[in-house]
């Protein structure tokens, strides 16, 4: 057989366990399905499109509805099968061999793995204990490496935090080339980097060199869907459409986005009702033997003060309760991260923990 590529044979990828078990918060995905009208209005959707033509090619009609959403035309959107085809198509139209990618570790993994699969250099910056972004680190890393695109993620995965205003704006003045912020948990947080991306008003343009990304998998409980998408500039949209395959979001696809859109309302309610239960757990959490972070995402990452990670994980498995362990990740020693769930998977998984802990 003919040999992949040698660069290739360097890298993990990039996967969470699939186990069957009762309480499933290892991915972060939403705990509640999307509401059932939307399911209907779908079901009749679908004896409307003509399966045997391509689909709409710009997906105009979706980027025109998110455009709306957000206060701009369906130039400044890019939509792909999921935010991570966002941020692959972004690194082929931008990065590629001789061209590089800056992260702050530690952050989401896909970042840098995709930016190697489409062959990007990767730069990477350090963040502080409490895994905050210090500017003189992002300083270091733009006039060291000078790259072409520079991520943050906020609020950041897996840490949970999300990076202050002032933390993006001085990114975007220190950063020579496109800074891309993964919003994949935005409406979790009080801040958005999108006003930012789209202008203040009263003429303001946005910045010419900022896209935010959101994705349906979390807030929009999509993740089935595979529906991602990035506000920004209009000229870096038209190269990302260059890279994109022809006809690369299907029909049935486009039909669930737009639809998706008029129940924001059913939407932010169960945001708030995570958000409320990711403060009980918090909570909970601060009476037992771990250290945990404060989030602004639907997750929260801990680590046990006197027990092994790995072995915590084990345990709570045993109980039927899957969480994500990133004990062996570089930076995060011994932390385990657990998705906020319905008020009755929390309640097991604390059970479970306490249990676990012993
Ligand atoms: C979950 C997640 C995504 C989502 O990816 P999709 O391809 O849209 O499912 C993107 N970015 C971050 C940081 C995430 O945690």
């Amino acid at each position: 057989m003919i040999a992949p590529r040698g660069d290739l044979a360097l890298m993990a990828g990039y996967h969470s366990p699939r186990v069957e078990v009762a309480v499933r918060l290892n991915v972060n995905e939403s705990p509640l399905p999307p509401p059932p009208a939307w399911v209907e209005a779908l079901q009749a959707e679908l004896g409307r499109l003509a399966f045997h033509r391509y689909p709409d090619r710009r997906a105009w009609a979706l980027r025109s509805a998110l455009g709306r959403a957000h206060g701009v035309g369906p130039e400044q959107v890019f939509a792909a099968n999921g935010s991570n085809e966002v941020i692959q198509a972004l690194l082929l139209a931008f990065g590629g061999p001789g061209r590089t990618a800056a992260v702050f570790e530690p952050t989401y993994a896909l970042h840098s793995h995709i930016a190697r699969i489409t062959g990007t250099g990767v730069a990477t910056g350090e963040r502080g204990h409490d895994f905050s972004i210090d500017l003189d680190e992002v300083a270091r890393v733009a006039s060291e490496s000078a790259p072409e695109l520079t991520f943050l993620c906020s609020p950041n995965n897996p840490s949970g935090g999300a990076d202050p205003p002032q933390v993006v704006e001085a990114t975007l003045d220190l950063a020579p080339g496109l800074v891309v912020v993964d919003e994949a948990y935005g409406q979790f947080c009080g801040w958005s980097a999108l006003p930012l991306a789209v202008g203040a008003g009263n003429g303001r343009p946005g910045s010419d060199k900022l896209v935010v990304l959101r994705t349906f998998s979390k807030t929009w409980s999509m993740a089935a869907a595979r529906l991602g998408y990035l506000v920004g500039p209009p000229g870096v949209v038209a190269v990302l459409e260059q890279v994109a395959l022809p006809y690369h979001l299907d029909a049935v696809k486009q039909a669930a986005g737009c639809l998706a859109l008029d129940y924001q309302a059913e939407m932010e309610a169960r945001v708030a009702l995570l958000v409320e239960e990711r403060g009980r757990l918090f909570a909970a959490l601060g009476h037992m033997e771990v250290d945990a972070w404060r989030s602004d995402a639907n997750f929260i990452l801990f680590r046990p003060r006197r027990r092994d990670g790995s072995e915590v994980w084990r345990a709570l498995l045993e109980r039927s309760v899957l969480v994500r362990d990133c004990s062996s990740w570089p930076r995060l020693a011994g932390c385990l991260r657990v998705t906020v769930g319905t008020p009755a998977e929390n309640a097991a998984f604390l059970a479970a923990l306490s249990e676990a802990l012993g």
